[in-house]
């Protein structure tokens, strides 16, 4: 892999509290490379205008530009078609809209909609409400003290279920889910099967037809680009019969006061004007991307994560949560009393930028029994001095403590 990636990211170079910034908050949110920022900026001073409606030449430009993120993104994901790919405001929005208009299109009452015990607050509370409006049931797929799913018991909540939503890694424990083998099995009973990738895209190569879902969501925010851009795939024949989400302009073929007649996808699904100069954002996080190579980057933070949870664990008094046979790096733990609010305004006095709190995932840290855990989590420009800096912040927090 290219070294020195971190000089690509201007905000690395920073001083906090008079320390280097050690940036490990990357399940969260990611830093930007120059590519991203400085796509944004030409967009913004030399391109801008509004896309899809003008005859004028910076319209129909940008226009172009704006499709050609769509077809890079259906290659990112080797989606058969870019007319597949939808973009949303973000995961969050990506799984309400599936919720509201997947969930019209096939819940009913009595039906049942199957998630796992390490979802996000966002692929938990848009089927809550789903299941609310239409009658259904919610089920839960519960996991083991490691934080791997009960996989052994999968065929025993299939019973009734018509939409099966999971995450491809949890955002928490770090899990890798063995999704493949369960959206089989899902489909071969007839379900409609979502995953929910935002921890998983920028960490690990995806394969929508050789995972073989039905939908597949993430955010451009987690994945080197800029925030409000998200990108919801879905099976062409499943969108074109799904209902729209929001009405507006832009999803319209024609309107009249009696009534209207919808685009077909993806543009039935982007109401009004959309995220323009973040789109070309994303575009530019996902060649970036591909110039390093998922495969290399998942090389580089595997090793990363074996080297900080070694070290981590060699240390008195820490509790890491989430040891999946198959895991991110993405690293929670626990100080025995030191609460991890505590811990995290310690760190941060020494530059580091960790997460600390239930990381939307209340769920997680009730099974676990703890009100919230630290997390360090790494991306492609993190290295083994972060590792260092990390481990001597938890020794500060330990001492001041002891
Ligand atoms: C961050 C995250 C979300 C929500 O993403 P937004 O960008 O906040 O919409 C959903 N699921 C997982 C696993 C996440 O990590």
């Amino acid at each position: 892999m290219k070294t020195d990636l971190a000089g690509e990211f201007p905000i690395l170079s920073r001083q906090i509290h008079g320390h280097p910034l050690t940036y490990l908050d990357n399940a969260a949110s990611t830093q930007k490379p120059l590519r991203v920022i400085e796509a944004m900026q030409h967009c913004l001073q030399h391109e801008y205008s509004n896309i899809h409606r003008g005859v004028h030449f910076l319209s129909q430009q940008l226009t172009q530009q704006y499709d050609r993120v769509r077809e890079k993104t259906a290659a990112f994901l080797n989606a058969a078609s870019a007319q597949e790919i939808v973009f949303t405001k973000g995961t969050t929005e990506a799984l309400n809209l599936l919720a509201s208009s997947l969930g019209e299109l096939l819940l009913q009452a009595g039906d049942k909609v199957l998630i796992s015990a390490m979802e996000h607050h966002a692929n938990i509370v848009p089927w809550q409400i789903a299941c609310r409006r239409f009658g259904a049931e919610l089920l839960v797929l519960p996991m083991n003290d490691k934080g791997e799913l009960l996989i052994e018991d999968f065929d025993t909540y299939l019973d009734g279920v018509k939409i099966f939503s999971i995450c491809h890694v949890s955002n928490v424990l770090g899990s890798i889910n063995p999704i493949a083998p369960l959206i089989a099995k899902a489909k071969a009973r007839g379900i409609t099967t979502i995953v929910d990738g935002a921890q998983a895209v920028a960490h690990l190569p995806v394969d929508v037809q050789a995972l073989d879902c039905d939908f597949y969501v993430f955010s451009g925010h987690k994945l080197y680009g800029p925030t409000a851009v998200g990108v919801l795939y879905g099976r062409y024949e499943l969108l074109e019969a799904m209902p729209p989400y929001q009405g507006g302009g832009d999803m319209i073929l024609s309107v009249s006061f009696e009534k209207t007649l919808y685009a077909p996808p993806p543009l039935k699904f982007e109401a009004g004007t959309p995220p323009i100069v973040e789109v070309i954002g994303l575009g530019a996080a996902l060649e970036w991307l591909q110039d390093i190579g998922l495969p290399n980057l998942a090389a580089h933070e595997e090793q990363l994560r074996i080297e900080a949870e070694a070290a981590l664990s060699e240390l008195n008094g820490v509790s890491i949560y989430g040891q999946a046979a198959q895991k991110a790096a993405v690293i929670s733990f626990t100080l025995q009393d030191i609460h991890p609010h505590d811990a995290g305004t310690i760190m941060d006095s020494r530059g580091l930028a960790v997460r600390v709190g239930h990381h939307c995932a209340e769920p997680i840290m009730r099974f676990f029994g703890i009100p919230a855990t630290i997390r360090a989590s790494f991306a492609a420009y993190n290295d083994s001095a972060d590792i260092a800096r990390l481990v001597a912040a938890v020794k500060t927090t330990q001492d001041l403590f002891a």
